[in-house]
Formats: C-alpha cells, sequence, structure tokens
C-alpha cells in the first residue's frame, strides 16, 4: 500500500519514478476520503490544490529537481495559515478565515515540495488534551482498546487531527504546535513520533498564537528518521518572528544514525508520579535497558521544581493567550456579531465564537494579570519558570539527554476527564518542563500497554541540541521494534 511508505522509503521511489506524486496523493486523498468521516481528523480536505501541487511535484521530479520533500503529501495545523486555505484555530470566531499570507513553516514546506491534503482538527486555539474542544466536533483516536472496541478514544490534544491522520495512514506527516504537549502528548495516544525542536527553532510567524513564549512549531510522524526531514524543512531562522533564532539547521537525518556510545543519559527522579501505571514504570525502565545496551550510561538526576511546572504553565499559558486574543474582536479577523453599541460587538463577537474552554483560559489570564493579582500569581510564576530552566540547566550540566515517560496515561475514552479541567491539565504532568524551558524534546512509540493502547517515551535535550534527542530516539527506535497498528487505517 502506499499509504504504509515511510516519507524517506516514498522519497526514494518517487526519484526512480516507481509511482507518481499523483498516484501518492491520489491514495491518501481515498484514505480521507473512506476514513475521515468517522475519524474527524481533517477540518478542510483541499482536494484540488493537493492534486495541482502534486502534478507539479511529478514536473519537478521529471526535471530532476526533486527537493527533500518533493510530492509528499502531508497535513497541516488549522492553527497554520496557509493562503487561499481557511484557517480556523478549531474556533467558531475564526470559521469564515481565509489567510491572505502563508505561515513560515509552511511556506518551507511548500519550497521544498511538500503537497498539502488539508487542515487538521485540534482543540480551539490548540488548548485542551483531548481535541475535545473543536468547535468543528472530537477526533477519534485510530486506535482501539482491544477489550472494549466500542470506546471511542481521545487521540490527544491539542494536534489530535495530525495525529490521528498519520497513524491513520491518511497523511504522511504532520505539522503541529506544542504549547505544553500538543505535538508529544498526541503523539504518544497514536502511536507516533512527535518533535517539539527548542524554542526558536520553527518560526511562529503565520501560526495562530495561544502563548508566544511557550508555542512551538513541530512535525509528527512515524519515524524518528522522517521526523528529523520534516524538521530539517521545518526549521530556520525567520526574520518576520523576532524570536526565531539565527543559527544553522543541521543535518538531522544524519544525527539519526550517530548511536549513543558514550552518552549520558539522566533520569529525573521527580518524574516517578505518585499513582504513575506500573506499565508505564516499567516501559520506562525497559527504554534506559535499551540505552545501556548500546552503550550508554544512565545517570540519576534531579530536576527539583518539576513539581510546580503544571501549576506554573496554566498560569502563564493562560496570561499570555488572554492577551493574543484581544485581537479577534469582530473587526480584524473572522466573525462578527452585531450589536448596538461597538462594545456591545465586541462582546457578542466574543462570546458567540470562543467556547468554554478559551472562555476559561481567557478569565484565568485576566485575572492573574490584573493589577491586584499581578505579583501574587504572574510574577511568581515567571520566577519558578526561570528556576526550572536553571533546573534543566544544571542537569545538562551531567546528562547529554533526560529520559521519561510522555504521558501519564495512554489514551483516555471520549467524555473521560471531561467534567474536572484539573483532570484533564494532569496529562501534560510531563511535557510542560520542556516547554517552559524551551529545551527540545521528542515522543516515540515504546511500547503497548496492557489495553493493547500505544505508550510513548520522551527524550529531552539540551537548547538546540536537537541531534543528540533524534540521535537517541533513533537509538530507542531500533531497540523498541514497535510495529504494531492501529485497527483504523487506510488498507485496514
Ligand atoms: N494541554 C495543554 C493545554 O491545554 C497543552 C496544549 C498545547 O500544547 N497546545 O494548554
Amino acid at each position: 500500500m502506499l499509504t504504509d511508505l515511510t516519507i524517506a522509503e516514498a522519497r526514494e521511489k518517487l526519484r526512480a519514478r516507481e509511482f507518481s506524486a499523483v498516484d501518492l496523493t491520489m491514495a491518501h486523498l481515498h484514505a480521507i476520503e473512506t476514513l475521515n468521516p468517522r475519524l474527524n481528523a481533517f477540518i478542510t480536505v483541499s482536494h484540488s490544490q493537493a492534486l495541482d501541487q502534486a502534478r507539479a511535484a511529478d514536473e519537478a521530479l521529471a526535471r530532476g529537481d526533486a527537493r527533500a520533500l518533493t510530492g509528499i503529501p502531508l497535513a497541516i495545523k488549522d492553527l497554520f495559515c496557509t493562503v487561499g486555505v481557511r484557517t480556523t484555530a478549531a474556533s467558531e470566531i475564526l470559521r469564515p478565515f481565509v489567510p491572505p499570507y502563508e505561515s513560515t513553516v509552511t511556506a518551507q514546506l511548500l519550497r521544498d515540495g511538500a503537497v498539502f491534503l488539508g487542515k487538521t482538527n485540534l482543540d480551539e486555539f490548540a488548548m485542551g488534551s483531548s481535541n475535545m474542544t473543536s468547535a468543528y466536533g472530537p477526533v477519534e483516536n485510530p486506535w482501539k482498546r482491544l477489550q472494549d472496541e466500542d470506546a471511542v478514544l481521545v487521540p490527544g490534544g491539542s494536534s489530535g487531527g495530525s495525529a490521528a491522520a498519520v497513524a491513520a495512514r491518511m497523511s504522511m506527516g504532520a505539522t503541529g504546535t506544542d504549547t505544553g504537549g500538543s505535538i508529544r502528548q498526541p503523539a504518544s495516544f497514536c502511536g507516533l513520533v512527535g518533535v517539539k525542536p527548542s524554542y526558536g527553532r520553527c518560526s511562529r510567524w503565520g501560526v495562530v498564537a495561544f502563548a508566544s513564549s511557550l508555542d512551538h512549531p513541530g512535525p509528527f510522524a512515524r519515524t524518528v528518521r522522517d521526523g528529523a526531514i520534516l524538521l530539517g524543512s521545518m526549521a530556520g531562522h525567520d526574520p518576520k518572528d523576532s524570536t526565531s533564532a539565527d543559527v544553522p539547521v543541521p543535518d538531522y537525518e544524519a544525527a539519526c544514525r550517530r548511536g549513543v556510545k558514550g552518552l549520558r543519559i539522566g533520569v529525573p527522579k521527580e518524574y516517578r508520579s505518585d499513582g504513575m501505571p506500573a506499565e508505564i514504570e516499567a516501559l520506562w525502565q525497559k527504554g534506559l535497558g535499551w540505552l545501556r545496551d548500546a552503550g550508554a550510561e544512565i545517570v540519576d538526576v534531579s530536576l527539583p521544581h518539576t513539581k510546580y511546572g503544571l501549576a506554573t504553565y496554566y498560569i502563564v499559558a493562560p496570561a499570555e493567550a488572554s492577551s493574543n486574543l484581544a485581537r479577534y474582536d469582530g473587526v480584524r479577523y473572522g466573525a462578527r456579531q452585531d450589536g448596538a453599541e461597538l462594545s456591545d460587538m465586541y462582546g457578542n463577537t466574543r462570546a458567540a465564537g470562543f467556547g468554554a474552554e478559551v472562555r476559561r483560559r481567557i478569565m484565568i489570564g485576566t485575572y492573574v494579570l490584573s493589577a491586584g493579582y499581578y505579583d501574587a500569581y504572574y510574577l511568581r510564576a515567571q520566577k519558578v519558570r526561570a528556576l526550572i530552566l536553571r533546573d534543566f540547566n544544571d542537569a545538562f550540566q551531567q546528562v547529554d539527554a533526560l529520559i521519561t515517560p510522555t504521558t501519564p496515561s495512554a489514551a483516555f475514552a471520549q467524555g473521560e476527564k471531561m467534567d474536572d479541567p484539573i483532570q484533564m491539565y494532569l496529562n501534560d504532568l510531563f511535557t510542560v518542563g520542556a516547554n517552559l524551558a524551551g529545551v527540545p524534546a521528542i515522543s516515540i512509540p515504546a511500547g503497548l500497554d496492557a489495553n493493547g493502547l500505544p505508550l510513548g517515551l520522551q527524550i529531552i535535550g539540551k537548547p538546540f541540541d536537537e541531534e543528540t534527542v533524534f540521535a537517541v530516539s533513533a537509538e530507542m527506535e531500533r531497540a523498541a521494534g514497535f510495529t504494531a497498528l492501529p485497527q483504523l487505517r487506510a488498507g485496514g
């Protein structure tokens, strides 16, 4: 099946003209037609644009002018602005929004010849861990519990549509954004590789903002090497994003072949959360064993401020969100609701346009930033954030990378954890640290739980040292030999 190929394989076969880019794109569009009505991973499918891009890719291949991703079909999280293609952020307020500009990341993917199949579903404005807050309906995880095939599981969030699309073979890879875990957690829930690079590695320009100091664009793929190929295209300095780092982009694919001999790998003891399921603890130990066998040294380290990570995140992220979302006023973007006075128009537009979780975040954010509470919450959270960053810096004096579980559980069912926002926020326990510190982290599928659901392990590295993170990830991927497939997939 064409839809089962990795990006690396497809790239080679396209160049050898074993099939055309149009064939490959058609196979994925067909998979979308069959599976998307059930999984709801795409908000918008760009059928004719994808075929036009595939035809252009075939012409480039015929000319011998192939680039890194020529003819590779990808799915784009509907948070990346795409010229002429509606970009909703899964919100009612942006339902009619068709951007006149292209995000830098998607522009770079197009520059390298990628084909865009469409825009994927997400939690509204990327706020959530289940894809249940989308105004365009929930996404179904293509994986099923062995003993309970009727349960509809969440793909994780916020980039749940991208993860479901890649897992179900509707797309070969996808873009996501990770503010507190939104690439790594859905990757873990869907048996994928999810890459959150260093802060500043991928431009945020043209990506709908959630929390600007925490937002990280990055890729989803089915293999570590494919993740490296995608990040290579997405990364790079962008003068249009003042936080974009002006550092060269190394050869991530080559880094995947480096091995781990002689590396020092840290195990942060504070990540042993109470109540962590025994099978996740066991998988973690197994992962450390793989690295030890491959010649790495395992070292215990301490990240003493880990326990403040979630509280800090859930102050900083809503604060920045409340400020970023002030721009949706019914004047500049998207939908408008009329009102007798200007202020009524603002109020009506925002009340009709934002869902419950987004409104909750705006209220928390404006509260922690308000004059009376700024010092008690926001300022203090920023100070704790500095301590969390220092923890990572101290740990990286001793080790080259850290290994932790990605999530405290496997995928849960739709409706679970819905009545208590705090339960939902706990999903991000192991992921938010890397966002607060801006360090790179990858989740790889490492094993299955007793229900046959994928579980991820997380590899965290030094700032801008994605290469070591890829080297360790690739070694663990080889050892894990993860070959399980989701029940709902093209040809499945
Ligand atoms: N689940 C986290 C939140 O709800 C992270 C979301 C994200 O990374 N975009 O904020």
